[in-house]
């Protein structure tokens, strides 16, 4: 499952940071998810409650922020917002259209809870 491998990636790279910065633990770990990316949000929140389970993340909350498409048409030079690929442009119909946004899938960021905080 394609959504499996992703959440294993998540996963592993919010460890990784956290080892680099001797974190007892991960609080949080924002996604953005463009709508064109290809991932199964259901599934992917599926993934990621199995995948954690072990790890640094087991307890993490995760926000996940939906990024919409967008497309520039390289015709007429129209953006417009896009749904899926291959949508054709609005105004002139065109389908030279190129993504501007709504493909990306990045961790935004990483909240770790630290040890050695004591006075
Ligand atoms: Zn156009």
């Amino acid at each position: 499952m394609h959504e499996l491998a992703i959440a294993q990636s998540i996963v592993a790279l919010a460890e990784q940071q956290a080892q680099n910065r001797h974190a007892a633990a991960i609080e949080e770990v924002e996604l953005e998810i463009g709508v064109l990316a290809g991932v199964d949000v259901k599934a992917l929140d599926f993934a990621m409650k199995s995948s954690v389970k072990g790890t640094l993340m087991e307890n993490a909350r995760i926000v996940r922020h939906d990024i919409a498409g967008e497309g520039r048409c390289g015709d007429c030079a129209n953006v417009f917002p896009v749904n899926r690929l291959f949508e054709n442009c609005p105004a002139c119909g065109s389908y030279a259209v190129n993504i501007l946004k709504g493909k990306e899938l990045r961790m935004k960021s990483i909240v770790m809870a630290t040890i050695g905080l004591q006075p």
